[in-house]
Formats: C-alpha cells, structure tokens, sequence
C-alpha cells in the first residue's frame, strides 16, 4: 500500500482479508477503489464482491456493480460469478436468459462452456443431447483457452499468480484467461 497504493495487488489482497475476517464492509470498500481505479481487476475477486454484498443484503447491489464492470471489461471469472448470482436469484432458467444475452454482447468460448453447464442442469426435455454434443466438441479447446499467461515468460497457468513460477517476475500476469488476451 506505501509503494503503490493505487496498484490493485494491496487492495484485491486486503479486501480478501477483511472479507475473511467477516468484516463484509472493509472488503467493499477496498474493492471499490479496484472497480473505480482499475475495474478489469475485479473480475478475479468477483465470487468475493457478490459474497460481501449478499452477506449485508445488498446482493443485488453488488449484482449491478459487477454486470457494469463486466459489459465495460468481459471477463470469464465475472460472467461466471454473475451466472451463479443470478442461478440462485432469478432460477437456473432466468440465469440462462441472462448468459444468452450477455454473451451476444460478449462472445466467448469459455462463457458458451458455462452456458451449456447451466442448460445441462435445466435437463430440458429435446435439448439435452444436443447440449451435452456441444459440450464434449468445446471441452478440450475450451480448457486450452482458460489459462493464465505470464506476459514475460509465457509460462502458463490454470490459477491467477502475482509472482510467475516459471520466471519469478511479479506482476506479469493480466487478470485475463488466454482467450480474452488472444481476442485483444
Ligand atoms: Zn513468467
């Protein structure tokens, strides 16, 4: 926070903390400067923004907040904790209505993933057999395009890193998977 306190790095990682200490209040507020400062960071605590919210009420508060950095900045980890807000909100079938027009704004292979797992569970009678074809023809190309990427050794990596194993630099990863660092 003293050699940097706009970076994202200190207020992702405090927000973190006061949010396992139960403090839901701190979290927002160290989040909030991330969404204002540096919004396309607040897709990797995104589970987390929802979490606080809903722990003071304020769910679809925070639903709102997250969908506006979400249209500005799509990310992955954003339509997911969304999709999984709004399941459990508005119903697996309002949820699936949302991921279909978010990803008309957005396309994504990682989202339509996600989209599928989400109609999967519908089991709707006619559909099922064709979203578990489509499911198994994305699986692999989806796990390829769902990783991070050190933007200095290339090294690739299923979870967010600050410091990069493969050539121990901090902060050369983007808080984006390789599809959405391939398609900007
Ligand atoms: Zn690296």
């Amino acid at each position: 926070m003293q050699a940097d306190p706009a970076h994202p790095r200190p207020r992702l990682l405090r927000g973190e903390v006061a949010a396992a200490e139960g403090d839901h209040a701190a979290a927002i507020e160290s989040w909030r400067g991330v969404e204002r400062d540096s919004p396309e960071w607040l897709a990797l605590v995104a589970p987390g923004w929802l979490a606080a919210f809903a722990a003071l009420g304020r769910g679809d508060e925070g639903i709102e907040a997250l969908e506006a950095v979400h249209r500005a900045h799509p990310s992955i980890d954003a339509f997911t904790a969304l999709a999984a807000a709004r399941a459990e909100r508005d119903g697996g079938a309002a949820a699936v209505a949302w991921a279909e027009q978010a990803l008309q704004a957005a396309p994504s292979l990682l989202g339509l993933e996600k989209l599928l797992a989400m109609k999967a569970a519908l089991r709707r009678d006619g559909e099922q057999a064709e979203v578990e074809l489509a499911q198994r023809l994305i699986q692999a190309q989806a796990r390829r395009l769902s990783r991070y990427v050190c933007g200095h050794c290339g090294f690739k990596a299923r979870q967010f890193y600050w410091q990069c194993p493969g050539c121990n630099r901090w902060d050369t990863y983007a808080p984006k998977r390789s599809e959405e660092l391939e398609r900007g």
